[in-house]
């Protein structure tokens, strides 16, 4: 089919039975005569979509019934705003420990205090701050997961403490198994694990839905969209839809255990072939914060870089060029990317090295 190793940090590569389910699917969706592309959101066919999509994340991430889950639009960038228009009254902490977090802080910032409790960035964001306490008297503490352009990501979740924690989950939400219940807010755009680009999830503890801001206009008010199960505007239909064929597939696979064995597998290979040529391949993350989802590192120059990036397009790899804040490689490998995937890469890698230095 020549379908590339696609490498991309997101959107991102999708699992291919998804994407056969979708496209069978596509013009007739189960004989309702139409496309899902094509359905009302107030029909019956896309209201059981909805609802099963629903079912399937709350089965797959262990969503407790005091949560509510729901699908807005904007990206994770437009919750950057709107979750401190409806939380921040006068002071918020946040960990500093990357671009995502940086641009959430900057929003928040027009609202209210922003309390940086612990930053990076004096190491160009090359680890997770450690031994972290949050704040209790604030109006919630934030933290971003998982470092997309850094590499890094929290490989333990500090403890909840007295104020709520929000979490942006965008690069690594349903790629390892985590108690929700340390969170008060988990959210993320779809597009790298969980689905296409245009949805975003939100899951967020009731009894905060209910302190939420109604004073706001109606598209920034999350008790409106929990109220009314994310269709008081018309939601994103068929990324909706996608994202619960994903759930199910994670659910078909053995569910978020078996996906991260899977995920663990592929983060081990990599780094492991990277260690073993040290001298030739620089990762850029500290070990302790070294991320299963992006893995970023440098070549020993910028025209190595290059050659290497030139290979691997012939190769039918794919999107592996690092960020432009860091350079170099950066290998996104998302729950849909394959073991195999991972193998081949590594065993370019190892010629490549070998050839090179
Ligand atoms: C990709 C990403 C975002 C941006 O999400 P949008 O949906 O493009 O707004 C935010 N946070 C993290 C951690 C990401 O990886």
């Amino acid at each position: 089919m020549n379908r590339k190793y696609n490498f991309s940090a997101g959107p991102a590569t999708l699992p291919l039975p998804v994407l056969e389910e979708a496209k069978q699917q596509l013009l007739n969706y189960k004989n309702a005569g139409m496309s899902v592309l094509e359905m009302s959101h107030r029909s019956k066919d896309f209201i059981t979509i909805l609802e099963e999509t629903k079912t399937a994340l709350t089965k797959v991430l262990s969503i407790p019934d005091n949560y509510d889950v729901m699908f807005l639009t904007g990206g994770a960038s437009t919750q950057f705003a709107t979750l401190p228009m409806n939380f921040l009254k006068n002071s918020a902490g946040y960990i500093n420990t990357g671009s995502w977090s940086k641009k959430a802080i900057k929003e928040a910032k027009l609202f209210g205090n922003v309390n940086v409790v612990a930053s990076s960035e004096e190491q160009n964001f090359n680890y997770i701050p450690q031994d972290i306490s949050l704040p209790g008297d604030v109006d919630y503490n934030h933290i971003t997961s998982n470092n997309t352009i850094f590499g890094t990501q929290w490989l333990q979740f500090p403890q909840r403490g007295e104020s709520p924690l929000f979490v942006d989950m965008s690069s690594d939400i349903l790629s390892r198994k985590f108690d929700i219940q340390n969170f008060d807010v988990v959210y993320a755009g779809a597009q790298k694990n969980a689905g296409p680009a245009g949805v975003t999830i939100v899951i967020m503890r009731k009894d905060l839905t209910e302190k939420s801001n109604t004073s706001l206009p109606s598209m920034f008010q999350y008790k409106i969209h929990a109220d009314k199960d994310s269709c008081y505007n018309t939601p994103p239909v068929f990324q909706i839809y996608l994202v619960g064929l994903i759930a199910k597939w994670i659910e078909s696979e053995g569910g978020l255990e078996t996906i991260e064995k899977r995920n663990r597998q592929k983060g081990e290979l990599l780094y492991q072939t990277m260690d073993e040529r040290s001298s030739f391949y620089t990762g850029t993350a500290k070990k302790d914060s070294r991320s299963f989802m992006n893995v970023t590192f440098r070549l020993p120059s910028e025209e190595l870089e290059k050659k290497f990036l030139q290979e691997t397009e012939t190769k039918s790899f794919s999107g592996l060029k690092g960020h432009r804040s860091v350079g170099g490689i950066r290998v996104s490998m998302y729950n849909a990317m394959s073991l195999e995937g991972i193998e081949k890469l590594t065993e370019f890698m190892k010629d490549f090295a070998q050839q090179n230095s």
